[in-house]
């Protein structure tokens, strides 16, 4: 089945149906949502990626409210990594199977545009069968400035030299009334300009992905305008170059211990629910919605799995950001993500960050070593031995 859907479709909801969605009862919404991935995707699989997060640099001068990354160059924790250090990372990455690093950082004016196209040249010579996707539109604007070159010609310059894709960090929520109001990010990339480096990076044959982070405090109205926004550019994108967003990640704002705490509202579970699955039946022509478990949890993330979402995301070994502002679950072993996939219901696939499946993993080998140790330990508690019990784990999981 093909990645991205037709341009349009007969039916699709105008505004006011949109908007109506977000006062549906949630199982009402939730169920037509999951109609709509079955339909668009194999009902009874979900993918999962296994990838790395680089944070390559944590200098930034935007100074976002609700970022607890971001760091001046005169603060003793700011860092820029090495070529070297970066290079280890990924081959963790490869020593585990994965495929794709995602690599962001902040937009330091302190990084000669060179710098990043050396680093592509180094990651591609040195490690060619990892796909990079880097650089949210943010950060391409950031280079742009610097050099004085237009946004096309940097990601030009970036492609040629390795770039495969670009993640959609910083989509957030396109609507400029909500991303640049005073409590969250006025200097930030504007709607217009966000969306237009994602075309570009998509004419260029890029790769890349939509994203949307609710809690802000707008209103249900504005969710939907945002969303409105990525179909009409997906829209474009398709019809002009067959390429657009691969696929639509949201998660909720985390303002634990930063700046913007107590100023923005947050979403909790349902709301987050609710979006997932207004977004599912709103984007028709995005094919792969992802379930965001590093800032909902396990349990919320399989919950999005019966709410239109097809995927669980990625292992996301090292994160920084998001965790750095207070989502609790890091890094996940892909065990744990088949694991969850399978507890949910579903059959778990291995797949590319073009949502190809690129392996089938053997369910049974990966988790037996678990039910040994359970059934072990629930056979000596049964017998009365907690010593027994402790014996038992051990010499099931040697
Ligand atoms: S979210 Fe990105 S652009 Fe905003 S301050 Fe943090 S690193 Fe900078």
């Amino acid at each position: 089945m093909s990645t991205l859907a037709p341009a349009s479709r007969p039916g699709r909801l105008s505004v006011g149906d949109a908007e109506a969605l977000y006062t549906l009862p949630l199982f009402e919404l939730a169920g037509a949502a999951h109609a709509a991935r079955d339909a668009a995707t194999d009902p009874a699989v979900v993918t999962y990626l296994i990838d790395r997060n680089i944070n390559y640099s944590n200098v930034c001068n935007v100074g976002c409210a609700f970022c607890g990354f971001y760091r001046t160059r005169r603060q003793d924790d700011s860092y820029t990594l090495s070529f070297e250090a970066i290079s280890e990372k990924v081959r963790e990455l490869e020593a585990v199977g994965g495929t794709r690093i995602l690599m962001q950082g902040g937009v330091n004016p302190y990084i000669a545009f060179e710098w990043y196209l050396d680093l592509m040249r180094h990651l591609r010579e040195h490690h060619p069968s990892i796909r990079i996707e880097a650089f949210s539109p943010e950060e391409i604007k950031g280079m742009a400035k610097l050099t004085g070159m237009t946004t096309l010609e940097v990601l030009r310059e970036l492609r040629a030299a390795g770039l495969d894709g670009l993640p959609g960090g910083g989509g957030e929520m396109l609507v400029d009334d909500v991303r640049h109001a005073r409590h969250v990010s006025p200097a930030r990339i504007g709607t217009d300009d966000w969306l237009r480096v994602m075309a570009e990076a998509q004419s260029l044959g890029l790769y890349t992905t939509a994203t949307m982070v609710i809690g802000f405090g707008e209103t249900p109205a504005q969710r939907v305008q945002s969303l409105l926004r990525l179909r009409s550019a997906q829209d474009r994108a398709l019809a002009e170059h067959g390429n657009g967003f691969s696929a639509f990640i949201s998660w909720t704002l985390q303002t634990k211990g930063v700046r913007i705490e107590g100023r923005a509202p947050g979403a909790g579970a349902f709301e987050y629910v609710q979006n997932v699955a207004a977004a599912r039946l709103i984007l028709d022509n995005v094919v792969n919605h992802q379930a965001s478990w590093p800032t909902m949890g396990y349990k919320v993330a399989q919950t999005a799995l019966f709410a239109g979402c097809n995927d669980f995301g990625s292992t996301m070994l090292e994160e920084n950001v998001v965790s750095q502002a207070g989502a609790r679950n890091r890094a996940t072993p892909e065990r744990e993500l088949v694991r969850q996939i399978v507890d949910a219901g579903f059959e778990p696939r291995q797949r590319d960050s073009l949502y190809r499946v690129v392996r089938v993993p053997d369910v049974a080998a990966m988790l037996a070593p678990e039910a040994a140790v359970d059934a072990a330990v629930d056979a000596a508690v049964e017998g009365g031995s907690a010593r027994g019990a402790a014996a038992a784990a051990g010499a099931a999981s040697s």
